[in-house]
């Protein structure tokens, strides 16, 4: 990258050090998901305290403080110094207001916590993880506190995950689009095709792990995944990880009688993965490396798992793919059964596997859940009869075990509260980007074809290559030429199940 200002080069030289701490921390991250042993947590949750200390010294160092106030008055910088000294001014908020005493206690009680939530899931018991959830809920308050808001301590949580959005935005866009779904579910739930059970799933159906794994490597591939940059592991909630363009890891999960799970989170955490690995070479390592904000993140991947992964056009071509992995369950089955089968719309407990039409919901009920924790407006020992009572006024069911319920997602014990919101977002921004995608490409033929290239050069060219160089508004605007809107996102949905349902 060419520098104009001697203050800016300085300081991307002190962040360096800061972005390899965190990679480090990222690593054991990755670690405690994918290989910690159980009595390894405690020695764990110390060493990821111990780097969090040394990377929030880093962010209050005297010279790194001084040369980012010198920046934000520099008036001659290029567009790329500009965005340098904006993200390093965000980031460093949370580190300038926040004690570190609270910083560092925060690391150790989420890396413990997860241990926690780990154990209750598996053992179905909220009262494991509700002690470690409570002093989550606290930090995070008093995070809130030190942050700032003007509204609501919430939209302080919310901001760390995505720039400047707010509770009220959270309504407004949860608001019509709920409303929405619930038709169109009505809709899906009348038609003559529908099914509350999906063929080629279940008891008698049995997908070999080791199949499904060659499964996901294939699809990866296809999609411009680099393996050579990146690996496949498993962890009990898939996720994405990346130090650097060159080093992008994801994992997935495999359940042996449904092979759409593990399929789809491979796909999933792909399409993170391929952001994470498309971003401009030239930022690695800078402030502006990696992905801009969580709800852009998810935008690509929920792009590759649902508008390619569940598109007909890929089912189309994977169509003769699946029935060689998989010949002993689908050799009779052909390309109808199996868009129903990956697209099978219905109430289910589950987020991680919900069908595009209920997704939506699942978040709605956890971004009410988190709005009314952060205020106090709930009792943590309530939350699974709250659970309970809003999986059943949005889906009409209910979880049977809190493992099912309340226990569900890991996030939480991540303390990553204000999170889940971005997960919409994502789905909106992907809809958004699509459409204009469409416009400018026939990405029917291309996939029916197999042939992903042209649609991740797109991707590349649009959305990948510029990291964190333009804020999600500013971004959305550059790719769509207009603001955020759940317009797209409900058309797109109520087009392709009216095809699949023939509504
Ligand atoms: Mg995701």
């Amino acid at each position: 990258m060419r520098y104009t200002s001697k203050t800016v080069e300085k300081l991307t030289e002190l962040y360096h050090q800061i972005n390899l701490l965190s990679a480090t921390n990222a690593l054991l991250e990755w670690d405690l998901n994918v290989n910690l042993p159980p009595k390894g947590s405690a020695a764990r949750a110390e060493q990821t305290a111990q780097l969090t200390g040394l990377i929030t010294d880093r962010w209050q160092d005297k010279e790194f403080k001084s040369l980012l106030e010198t920046a934000k008055s520099e008036k001659k910088l290029t567009d790329e110094e500009q965005a340098i000294v904006r993200n390093l001014e965000r980031s460093s908020r949370y580190y300038y207001n926040v004690p570190k005493s609270i910083i560092v206690e925060f690391s150790k009680t989420t890396s413990e916590g997860f241990m926690a939530w780990n154990r209750a899931k598996q053992e179905n018991d909220f009262s494991i993880f509700s002690p470690h959830l409570s002093k989550i809920v606290k930090l995070s308050q008093d995070i809130a506190e030190h942050l700032g808001y003007k509204d609501n301590p919430y939209d302080a949580l919310l901001d760390l995950y995505e720039p400047d959005l707010t509770t009220n935005e959270c309504k407004k866009m949860f608001t019509p689009l709920v409303k929405e779904l619930k038709v169109l579910l009505k809709n899906i739930q009348n038609s003559k095709y529908y099914s509350e059970h999906s063929t080629l799933s279940g008891n008698d159906f049995y997908y070999s792990v080791k199949r499904q794994k060659q499964l996901s490597e294939y699809v990866l591939t296809k999609m411009g995944y680099d393996l050579a940059a990146g690996r496949l592991d498993i962890s009990p909630h898939p996720f994405t990880i990346g130090f650097g363009t060159q080093d992008v890891r994801i994992t997935t999960r495999y359940n042996r009688h449904d092979f759409r799970e593990s399929l789809m989170a491979s796909i999933h955490e792909g399409g993170h993965a391929l952001y994470e690995q498309g971003v401009d070479e030239a930022y690695d390592g800078t402030p502006l490396s990696g992905g801009v904000s969580l709800g852009i993140h998810e935008s690509q991947s929920r792009f590759w798992e649902n508008q390619i992964g569940r598109s007909i056009s890929f089912v189309e071509f994977m169509t003769p793919v699946y029935q060689s992995f998989f010949p002993e369950h689908l050799k009779h089955t052909d390309t109808d059964e199996l868009v129903r089968f990956i697209n099978h719309v219905t109430p289910s407990l589950n987020r991680v596997e919900s069908d595009e039409v209920t997704y939506n919901m699942h978040i709605a009920l956890r971004f009410e859940i988190e709005e009314q924790m952060i205020n106090n407006k709930v009792k943590i020992k309530d939350l699974p009869e709250i659970w309970r009572q809003k999986m059943k006024s949005y889906l009409g069911i209910v979880p049977k075990t809190d493992s099912q319920g309340i226990l569900q997602d890991v996030h939480w014990s991540y303390g990553s509260i204000g999170y889940f919101p971005t997960y919409t977002l994502g789905n909106l921004y992907s809809a958004q980007f699509t459409d204009t995608l469409r416009n400018e490409i026939d990405i029917d033929s291309n996939i029916k074809n197999g042939e992903l290239g042209t649609i991740l050069g797109w991707y590349r060219e649009n959305v990948h290559k510029h990291g964190s160089r333009y804020l999600p508004n500013q971004l959305c605007t550059k790719v769509s030429g207009r603001v955020l809107s759940s317009k797209y996102l409900i058309d797109y949905l109520k087009s392709k199940y009216k095809t699949i349902y023939k509504l």
